[in-house]
């Protein structure tokens, strides 16, 4: 483990009390970004939601406000990020957010947005993790319900693959191929067991990345106004183009299980399972989350 793999300074009252409670916000929290594609700033307020309401998005820009559920089955592009639809309501790049509420055992809250997208930020989930600690976390007078997988549920396209197998804790093992000069093959696999404080030490910091000719291409047809080396580790075709680096050796790939742990968490619950993926990415991931959904004999409540 070198020194950029040190696990980061997450504040203990985040992992520690990990009862089989549901638990929400205690108090409300705020803070404003730079949405991805827009480029336009938007606010973001986390506030406490009761038992069993699970994660809901609330668009405050419209009249009246649009609550929109997370839930896989409203997931209806997956091209750049998960964006949630309901009627005329719109919520993208909901992911990384969720990611943070599953580490942070997060099962009720609302989210409220003054725009369509939830605000970049650095790219990983880690602010909106900080975003959380600020609000404080209540448990709630429930237990929590999980998802236990016990039949192998898997999706492919072409040579990607994502599954879900029977475990008696949740574990990824995930691959990347992406052969790039600042990218060892042996920095594209991330396999290891995922507890929330494991989800906050090594993976929640993981920014998400990209080519600057995508960037550029995405520009020329309006989206990625906001993306810049504050909020995405950026690569041209030899090298990386952030002056500080990587925060990991693997970062690209421990990105890619945070955005998965993000997308599985629309199941609406978290799952006790073995998630193992070959260059998946949203649209995959979705796809498994139906597939679990489409297939009630492969999992049964747990708690
Ligand atoms: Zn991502």
């Amino acid at each position: 483990m070198s020194l950029l793999d040190a696990p980061s300074t997450i504040a203990p009252t985040l992992t520690s009390s990990l009862s089989g409670r549901q638990r929400t916000l205690a108090s409300t929290a705020s803070t404003t970004g730079v949405a991805l594609h827009s480029g336009v700033r938007v606010k973001i307020t986390l506030k406490p939601a009761p038992i069993d309401s699970g994660i809901v998005f609330r668009r405050v820009d419209m009249t009246p406000a649009r609550d929109i559920p997370a839930r896989a089955e409203l997931v209806k592009e997956t091209r750049l990020a998960t964006t949630l639809v309901l009627d005329d309501a719109k919520v993208a790049t909901v992911e990384h957010l969720l990611a943070a509420c599953v580490g942070c055992s997060i099962d009720n809250a609302i989210i409220e947005l003054d725009n369509l997208e939830v605000p970049i930020m650095d790219g990983s989930a880690a602010p909106f993790v900080f975003l959380i600690e600020q609000a404080g976390i209540a448990e709630q007078a429930a237990p929590r319900k999980f998802i236990e997988v016990i039949q192998p549920i898997r999706v492919e396209t072409g040579d990607k693959f994502a599954q879900l197998l029977p475990s008696d804790h949740f574990e990824v093992d995930f691959t990347i191929d992406f052969s790039h000069p600042a990218i060892p093959d042996d920095q594209c696999r991330v396999q290891m067991r995922l507890d929330p404080a494991e989800f906050l030490d090594h993976i929640s910091r993981a920014r998400t990345f990209g080519f600057s000719y995508e960037a550029d291409m995405l520009r020329a047809i309006g989206l990625a106004q906001g993306g810049s080396m504050e909020n995405a580790v950026v690569l041209d075709e030899f090298k990386i183009l952030n002056r500080e680096g990587l925060r990991f050796a693997n970062e690209l790939a421990r990105h890619k299980v945070l955005d998965a742990v993000g997308d599985l968490f629309l199941l609406g619950h978290r799952i006790q399972a073995k998630y193992h993926a070959y260059k998946s990415g949203h649209d995959l991931n979705n796809k498994l989350c139906r597939a679990l959904m489409a297939q009630p004999d492969a999992w049964r409540w747990a708690s």
